[in-house]
């Protein structure tokens, strides 16, 4: 893509009052625009990274753990959380039909994917069953603050799985362990998101989130040195020790970090509510047993600005980066033709490989500007094309992280990129 055509524009300033990196950071890079606090749109740069995220996610849910992507509506009637009992939940946005009639906005879909599953699973035969969305939500969040870590509108995977027993939840949730892991993983925030043991509800014993630890975080968890899982600090009780290895206090660490995810055994919680039931082999109807998974994908972006930053800007993961190489041109005086026609050149030839391109093109940017705009975005690889390259017969290549820029040839360069 060309740089001039992009549909925003970077800013030499922070936005006024926001303190966490992703408010400043993506908003300064034109990743998002704010509308209010906790409401933002995703300028184009943005939805690329949310897509790359969100195709992450598909990949390992669908390869995985064989669920099914559907996509469920916003507006729910309220009687299905009459049924759930949670229709005065506080977070839950109202509204209502011109003809009468009570709605709210999705804030979780189990009240829509329940009644949905019923109409389509009755006996053995059907189980398990998984199903997820990628999708926004609505909270009335009281406080909505530090970027996209904490929104009124934000977007959501949630997958809910069906089950004939408890024993084929456990199984698949131990499954959707693993999937989440790979998928942080692959997010580039692996090495610093951990299992995270929180308190289950009325149901179980224990749920667990997906804590990435960072000070940007608003919650507190406590790290087990000893086998690398953490306990969140609304369960650690008055006697702390790990819930996993029962090592002692002395071992859990102190951290701040950020939720980006969670697992729930829902057990027949919302099954009851529906009367979601199935035959067994042997004839007997069963009540459906449940299990529901979140990432909250606009967050994890989010954390992961707050992760991968310096003074200067982003440095997006390559996995999650919006483009794969930023390919600057600095015409300079003498031979500005000659720069343009062969960075335009390059520019096609990484097209013709499918090679992800930010081409900045644009003729009413100085050369510092548009290498802090470079740093700014963090796209992973830099590649000026300048006068200086040209004599050398080649490129100038930088990693985002790297300090100093080099000169290598242009197929050199190329096979960078290819790997
Ligand atoms: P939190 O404890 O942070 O309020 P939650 O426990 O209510 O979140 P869920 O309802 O289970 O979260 O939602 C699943 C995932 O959605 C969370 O793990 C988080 O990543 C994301 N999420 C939840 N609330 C928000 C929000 N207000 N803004 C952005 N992402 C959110
Ligand atoms: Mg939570």
């Amino acid at each position: 893509m060309r740089q001039s055509q992009l549909f925003g524009k970077t800013l030499r300033e922070d936005p006024k009052d926001e303190i966490s990196a992703n408010a400043r950071l993506l908003e300064r890079g034109g990743f998002v625009a704010k509308e209010m606090a906790g409401i933002y749109s995703f300028l184009p740069l943005g939805l690329r990274v949310l897509g790359k995220v969100a195709n992450i996610i598909r990949d390992e849910l669908n390869e995985k753990l064989g669920a099914r992507e559907i996509l469920m509506p916003a507006l729910h009637p309220i009687e299905n959380y009459v049924k759930t009992g949670r229709d005065k939940i506080d977070i839950l946005f109202h509204t209502e039909l011109a003809s009468g009639g009570h709605l709210v906005l999705g804030q979780s879909h189990e009240e829509i994917v329940v009644p949905l599953a019923k109409r389509f699973i009755s006996s053995y035969h059907d189980l398990p069953l998984g199903l997820y969305q990628i999708q926004t939500k609505f909270r009335n969040e009281p406080r909505a603050k530090s970027g996209l870590l904490r929104g009124r509108e934000f977007i959501m995977k949630d997958l809910y799985s069906f089950h004939a027993t408890e024993d084929d939840l456990e199984k698949y949730y131990e499954k959707a362990k693993d999937a989440y892991k790979n998928i942080f993983a692959r997010l580039g925030i692996g090495d610093i998101t951990f299992l995270t043991f929180a308190s289950g509800g009325t149901f179980s014993r224990y749920s667990h989130e997906f804590q990435t630890i960072t000070d940007a975080g608003e919650d507190t968890i406590y790290f087990c040195e000893n086998c690398l899982i953490a306990v969140n600090d609304e369960i650690i009780g008055e006697q702390p020790y790990c819930a996993k290895c029962k090592a002692p206090s002395e071992k859990l660490l102190k951290k701040r970090a950020i939720e980006v995810g969670n697992i729930f055994p829902l057990k027949t919680r919302y099954a009851d509510a529906f009367d979601l039931t199935y035959t067994d082999e042997t004839g007997v109807l069963k009540p459906v047993i449940m299990g529901c998974y979140g990432i909250g994908l606009s967050r994890v972006m989010g954390a992961i600005v707050e992760v991968h930053h310096d003074e200067k800007g982003i440095l997006w993961p390559e996995t999650v980066a919006p483009f794969n190489v930023h390919l600057v041109e600095i015409p300079g005086k003498n031979k500005a033709d000659i720069v343009k026609k062969t960075a335009e050149k390059f520019y096609e030839e990484l097209l013709a490989k499918n090679i992800e391109v930010l081409y900045d093109d644009r003729a009413d940017k100085t050369p510092g500007e548009k290498f802090a705009d470079a740093d700014l975005i963090g796209i992973p690889l830099r590649v000026v094309v300048s006068e200086k390259t040209l004599e050398k017969k080649g490129v100038e290549v930088k990693k985002r992280g790297e300090k100093e820029a080099r000169i290598v040839s242009e197929k050199e360069m190329l096979k960078m990129l290819e790997k």
